[in-house]
Order: structure tokens, then C-alpha cells, then sequence
């Protein structure tokens, strides 16, 4: 169940996905880490900003966190973030030990080329496939978080490399 804490932090996200957004070479996802109660680190996706396809705002703050505490082992810890998790960020959610993830947006909510998979849901694939207790929520400020992309029906961005249409006719 998402409680008044989770708002609260998926709001600091929401700020960072604004941060991205009016960064050059950042973009329109934010992440907000938390454990007990506290905000560990924040990002944003950072991908054109380092030529790294694999800096999305998750890895950016789990990666952040790890050298904040000199550490692998997340457990303990909150992911928030303004959409979805991709199959990869919900993987090293997992390799991190990261105990919830609550997420803004999800799939239906904005457009396809947000996501890896057209068939696939992946964070239930990754849910179910393995483990049982890491806590996934999505929903929260559904409609704000959603705001920071396209629709679904919106025509394809074409100027993002990583926005590109990649689903087969
Ligand atoms: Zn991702």
C-alpha cells in the first residue's frame, strides 16, 4: 500500500525527472533512494550526458549509493521512481538488494518506446521469476509522473536515439 511517505518521495522524484528534463544531455526520468524514512541520493537519467546507455535514473542513484556507503548490499533501501522500472534497472534493483520499488507511471500509461519489451511486462516477469521479497508498487502520482512523458498514442520522438521505435511491423 502506498502511504503519505511514498507521495512524499515520489514527489523529490517527479523534481528530478524536471531536473533531467532541463539538463542537456539528461532526461525526463527521476529516482529518489530512501532508507529509514531518509533520502539517500537522487538522479536522473544521465544517458546522453555520458554516452552510457545504461546510466537510466535507477543505476545513476544505485551507483551513487554504493560509493556514498561503500557498499553493494542496498537492502534496507527504497527505490521511487517517475517510471517504470526497465527489465535492467529492476535487475540491478535486485542485484542490489533493494528491498521495495515503487514506481509513478507504468506501461500504460505513456508511450511503448519507454520500455525494452513490447510483449513482456518485465518487472512482473522479474517479480515472479525471482524472488518474493522484493515489494513492487506502482502507481503513485500516477497522473503528474505520466505528465513527464508522451502518451501513448503520441507520435514517436525522433530526436532521442533511445526514443527510437524499435517494435517490428
Ligand atoms: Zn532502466
Amino acid at each position: 500500500m502506498a502511504t503519505e511517505r511514498d507521495v512524499h518521495f515520489m514527489r523529490l522524484a517527479i523534481g528530478q525527472a524536471e531536473i533531467g528534463k532541463s539538463t542537456p544531455g539528461g532526461s525526463e526520468v527521476g529516482a529518489v533512494l530512501v532508507c529509514n524514512d531518509k533520502v539517500a541520493c537522487e538522479g536522473f537519467n544521465e544517458g546522453e550526458l555520458h554516452h552510457d546507455a545504461t546510466a537510466h535514473a535507477e543505476i545513476v542513484v544505485i551507483r551513487r549509493a554504493g560509493n556514498l556507503l561503500q557498499r553493494t548490499d542496498l537492502s534496507g533501501h527504497t527505490l521511487y521512481c517517475t517510471l517504470q522500472p526497465c527489465g535492467m534497472c529492476t535487475m540491478a534493483c535486485l542485484w542490489a538488494g533493494i528491498s521495495r520499488i515503487v514506481f509513478g507511471a507504468g506501461r500504460g500509461d505513456v508511450h511503448h518506446i519507454y520500455f525494452e519489451s513490447r510483449h513482456n511486462n518485465t518487472v512482473d516477469f522479474i517479480r515472479d521469476a525471482f524472488r518474493d521479497d522484493l515489494e513492487i508498487e506502482g502507481g503513485v502520482l500516477k497522473t503528474e509522473c505520466a505528465a513527464l512523458y508522451a502518451k501513448p498514442d503520441d507520435p514517436v520522438p525522433t530526436s532521442d536515439p533511445a526514443h527510437s521505435d524499435t517494435r517490428s511491423a
